[in-house]
């Protein structure tokens, strides 16, 4: 199933299982022509990590060195989600299964309005954090952190994005995620401001590689 790098080119696998994140890398990275992306689904018999650590940073660290070393290929793994201060950091690093095991998003949010039904205006404070790290198969390369301010709706709007994004309000706009254009939340989203601190290192592929 794996693909033949074109002459030139660099391969570097999204090793995330979230479609949405999938596609928002491959937009923000679509800027850089000599990587040729591949993603979890061109390695259909890689079982990745169990998620196991107390920070994105650690999380995202042991999910990329496994992939990279496992699949002897360039990596780019993420581990992100929603801080609310309010509750005391809550859901964090739990964000996916916020709500149970096999929470879906809708569950996740009705958990966090749920939560939140007590709390009002600065209370309502919350952030997205995302940490990326890239790994090659003898280790770690680098590890990057990005945030995104904002506080959380009384109720739903708008048909965009995904996970917490329908009741993230991003300062600034005095709008959703999800009501906001997708091109915009890449550019002014977490995972954005994290890649923007490895495009550096991305840019500087082939020099390593070559
Ligand atoms: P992970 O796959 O363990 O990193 O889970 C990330 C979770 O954090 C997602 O399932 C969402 O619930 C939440 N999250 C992270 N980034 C975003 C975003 O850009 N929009 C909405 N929710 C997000």
């Amino acid at each position: 199933m794996m693909n033949t790098p074109s002459p030139g080119s660099i391969q570097l696998v999204i090793a995330s299982q979230n479609v949405h994140k999938v596609r928002e890398f491959r937009t923000m990275l679509k800027n850089l022509p000599q990587l040729d992306l591949l993603s979890l689904r061109d390695f259909p018999d890689y079982l990745p990590l169990p998620e196991t650590g107390s920070s994105f940073e650690e999380i995202a660290i042991a999910k990329a060195v496994h992939a990279a070393q496992t699949l002897q290929q360039w990596v780019l793994a993420e581990d992100s989600g929603l801080i609310v201060p309010a509750l005391a950091g809550a859901p964090g690093i739990f964000s996916a299964r916020y709500a149970g095991e096999n929470a879906t998003d809708l569950d996740n949010r009705k958990k966090l309005l749920e939560e939140m039904r007590h709390l009002l205006d600065d209370d309502r404070c919350a952030y997205y954090e995302c940490c990326i790290a890239i790994a090659s198969p003898e280790g770690l390369e680098k590890c990057v952190r990005g945030t995104c301010e904002g506080k959380i709706a009384l109720a739903e709007k708008g048909n965009n994005g995904f996970g917490y994004d329908s009741l993230f309000i991003k300062h600034e706009y005095n709008k959703t995620f999800a009501e906001l254009e997708e091109s915009i939340k890449n550019r002014v989203s977490h995972r954005r401001k994290a890649l923007d601190k490895l495009l550096p290192t991305l840019e500087s592929l082939n020099v390593l590689l070559h």
